[in-house]
């Protein structure tokens, strides 16, 4: 249910209604970047009885939301989100691209500062970097975990570049949660729900993977877990599902990007190395992820990738990340966005 205030009304009244909402046992969401204020209204008892809050003072009506998906949803907030980062000026979903590049895994801290340096010197604003790595193989490199954070605290300091980072269950997401900027969750978890509350109780933004074979309601619907816990700040990333095709890892659906942004307000990017799985095909499915729109790329690059612990196949040489970057700034351009 959606709950839609008056052009005029108070913060007064805003948090009255909240309030009312919250006394009839629901969660109010009073989403941040709302032009018209609105204030998404979920409760798990099914039909929400609305009571009296019509003739609450400031409000303008009271909506149904017959979608599933209600907080990520375009009818609860029609504005884009945008993701914004204190003491600095990169955001995420407005007219800048978030550009995040950086090694599957933290291997060192030298394999970590050399790889930073190097998306630094090309542009990016972001570095990724997996302390906790979800391997397919038990026996393979599994992640430096805390090192590898406080490896990338300190590239924050000595680069300026905000950290994204996966955390792969409850325990690893409060390390993740205190050091990084941007929590991710891996396409292999975008369906574990207890994980994605447990992301929704964080106040960082969360950068959530489709998952391996998720359909799109399927997507948005595990975006809205975390935001059902009041966590407002989600970005979306397509990284490839299984298809019958073997002549790369995943198939990058592109398509979805145009699909969530006509649904949802959250901004969407997209990784075409995971997408591939192959290094020579990673810049062409770049160029064409920010052709289709999306609000941004997340790249692997590793300054030695034949020597790289995870996914060395898929990671790109300095050089060709530098290439990627100007291609796509001039693609960029012609959509009217900045990198
Ligand atoms: C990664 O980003 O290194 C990763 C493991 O991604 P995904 O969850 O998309 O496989
Ligand atoms: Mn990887």
């Amino acid at each position: 249910m959606l709950v839609v205030m008056k052009p005029q009304a108070t913060p007064e009244e805003i948090q009255a209604v909240c309030d009312h909402i919250q006394q009839l046992g629901f969660r109010p969401h009073p989403l941040p970047g709302a032009q018209r204020t609105a204030i998404g209204i979920t409760g798990n008892q099914g039909q929400i009885d609305q009571g009296n809050i019509e003739e609450l003072s400031g409000v303008a009506e009271v909506i149904r939301v017959s979608k599933p998906y209600k907080l990520v949803s375009r009818d609860i907030k029609e504005e884009d989100t945008i993701i914004r980062f204190p003491g600095t000026n990169i955001t995420i979903g407005g007219r800048d691209l978030a550009m995040i590049a950086g090694p599957c895994s933290i291997e060192s801290r030298e394999q970590g500062f050399a790889c930073a340096e190097a998306v630094a010197k090309a542009g990016a604003q972001f570095f990724r970097g997996g302390a906790y790595k979800p391997r397919t193989s038990p026996y393979a490199f599994q992640g430096l975990g805390e090192e590898a954070l406080k490896i990338m605290a300190e590239i924050r300091d000595r680069f300026g570049l905000r950290i994204v980072t996966e955390a792969i269950d409850a325990e690893a997401l409060e390390l993740v949660a205190e050091y990084a900027d941007v929590i991710q969750i891996g396409a292999r978890n975008m369906q574990n729900y207890s994980l994605l509350r447990a992301a929704g109780r964080k106040r960082k933004p969360v950068l959530l993977k489709r998952g391996l074979s998720a359909t799109l309601e399927e997507f948005l619907m595990a975006a809205e877990y975390i935001m059902s816990e009041g966590n407002y700040e989600v970005i979306l990333c397509e990284r490839g599902i299984r298809t019958f095709t073997d002549h790369t890892r995943n198939t990058l659906d592109l398509s979805i990007v145009p699909a969530v942004q006509r649904l949802s307000h959250l901004p969407i990017i997209v990784d075409p190395s995971h997408g591939t799985g192959k290094r020579n095909k990673v810049t062409p499915l770049a160029r064409a992820a920010v052709a289709v729109g999306a609000d941004g790329l997340i790249v692997e690059v590793h300054h030695q990738p034949d020597k790289a612990l995870s996914d060395g196949m898929q990671s790109i040489y300095p050089e060709q990340y530098e290439q990627l970057f100007h291609e796509c700034s001039q693609i960029a351009e012609i959509l009217h966005r900045n990198i």
